[in-house]
């Protein structure tokens, strides 16, 4: 079975400029690459992809990536993506699956000491080493029994090591472009919808509409923001 199908099927690619995506390619020997893009939809996430059979597995991360040794996050495994994803950086139409903005927020090589990286990832347990602009060292993700066959429940855990906070505008900025979410929300392609969309619901259900996008944004980084 195409990997792909699940993500191609969720996407109208005439209206989201997200990459359709080539068909899975032939794992290649050179050390994969890993993508985190911070995501803000219906509530801001990370996504968090490792190269694997020729596609980027992904995670959807809601809390962020831990970066303390022991901690662990809840990471709930979501459709492949084409390799291509790993350059997208844009905005997808409010309506369409995934509406809101995407950032880079982090990208570079893995390694993997398992020598059957797919064979571990079945089994739910993968130890890995990211090589990133922003995040370097190891971390391991567990798959649990909660979650739903399509949606499985996985901890990623910050282990080995623990790494010095990164500053506010490093945190902030794309790893691509140096954009913030914000910036690159403003070069958005608006695609009109009849309805609107489920954040835009959402926040008028709260009675809390901070009016722009941009607003909105900037709201959920700042609620994102770590404690002092
Ligand atoms: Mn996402």
């Amino acid at each position: 079975m195409n990997s792909l199908a699940t993500y191609r099927a969720k996407r109208d690619f005439s209206r989201t400029r997200e990459p359709a995506g080539s068909p899975p390619r032939r794992p290649r020997r050179a050390a994969p690459q890993f993508v985190i893009q911070k995501h803000a939809a219906s509530h801001l996430h990370f996504d968090f992809r490792l190269e694997l059979d020729g596609v980027l597995k992904s995670w959807a991360v809601p809390k962020g990536i831990p970066t303390r040794q022991g901690d662990r996050r809840l990471a709930v495994e979501v459709e492949d993506h084409p390799l291509e994803y790993g350059r997208f950086e844009g905005n997808i139409p409010a309506g369409s699956y995934g509406g809101g903005t995407v950032q880079l927020w982090d990208r570079g090589r893995y390694e993997i000491p398992d020598p059957a990286p797919a064979k571990a990832w079945r089994r739910g347990k993968l130890s890995f080493v990211l090589h990133g602009k922003k995040l370097r060292g190891h971390w391991t993700l567990v798959r649990t029994r909660s979650g739903d066959a399509a949606k499985p429940a996985w901890l990623l855990i910050k282990t080995e090591e623990s790494l010095p906070a990164l500053s506010v505008n490093v945190e902030a900025r794309s790893a691509l472009s140096g954009k913030t979410l914000a910036e690159i929300s403003r070069g958005r392609k608006i695609w009109k919808s009849s309805r609107p969309a489920a954040w835009e619901q959402g926040a008028a259900s709260r009675g809390s509409a901070p009016g722009s996008f941009k607003a909105r944004i900037q709201a959920l980084a700042a609620r994102r923001r770590p404690a002092p």
